[in-house]
């Protein structure tokens, strides 16, 4: 089954199988997201994304639950544009350690950092390892940033360039096309390429192997980078579609590993 831990009565969370189930802790965040989109961008994908496995998907390997998502992450980066919330990395790690602690402590032995904002991957990465010595868990980080978790997707889609889909970009908002169209002023939306300094250098880029400790106004003007104005709410319907879809091949597969 799939549900969401807050959904769950004390006594079913109880009853729970814990060698077949896994708990995803969303992590999310609260940033400016360009003129275009809404602070919530990431909290909103990742919230309708869950909603849409919940819905639409069978899990067929045991009991897949999300905890509660957090709707605020590590955004100090962004914190040179208005709305943007954040933690201090170590009231971060605190908060993601305690949760962790505390799901462990009901006996659930694996869990997965399900993470959509790019800066928070440094964190997942650093903290599951202390997860798996301090608590014994077996963590899993899931992140859609620095992996190639969209690519197939966004094969046949994708019409911007190089730097297209990276933050309030064609993809963050042909999702937000398609989960909440309300909320994204497409008239407001403006393409924009990383600064020239990050930029055509062989080596120190926004994609690496090099990568300067940047803020956002380092890199963009108008907080975007990448290219909205390429996003379609079809898109977004089929970005969604692919990854419900991935993502439960990807919770199987984390079901038959045990180390
Ligand atoms: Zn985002």
């Amino acid at each position: 089954m799939i549900k969401r831990w807050e959904e769950l009565t004390r006594d079913e969370i109880g009853a729970l199988d814990k060698d077949k189930s896994i708990v995803a802790l969303p992590l999310s965040a609260t940033e400016q997201h360009g003129a275009h989109l809404p602070v919530g961008t990431d909290a909103i994908i990742l919230s309708t994304l869950i909603d849409k496995i919940i819905e639409g998907e069978k899990f067929e390997k045991g009991n897949l639950i999300f905890a509660p998502q957090f709707l605020i992450g590590k955004s100090n980066e962004h914190m040179c544009f208005p709305g943007t919330l954040t933690f201090k990395a170590k009231t971060y790690y605190s908060m993601i350690y305690d949760i962790a602690g505390a799901i462990a402590h009901h006996g659930f032995k694996k869990l997965v950092l399900f993470n959509s904002h790019g800066g928070n991957t440094d964190m997942a990465n650093l903290i599951s390892r202390d997860l798996r010595i301090d608590f014994g868990l077996q963590v899993f980080v899931f992140d859609w940033w620095f992996t190639d978790f969209w690519a197939d997707g966004l094969k046949g889609l994708k019409e911007s360039g190089m730097y297209g889909v990276f933050h309030a970009c064609e993809l963050e908002t042909s999702l937000m096309l398609a989960a909440r169209p309300d909320l994204v002023y497409m008239d407001k939306a403006v393409d924009e390429d990383p600064a020239d300094c990050f930029k055509g250098d062989k080596y120190v880029t926004v994609f690496g192997p090099v990568n300067a400790g940047w803020k956002t106004n380092d890199v963009t003007k108008s907080g975007v980078i990448g290219a909205p104005t390429f996003a379609t709410a079809e898109k977004g319907k089929k970005l969604f579609d692919y990854a419900c879809k991935k993502l439960i091949n990807i919770f199987s597969e984390i079901a038959d590993i045990n180390y």
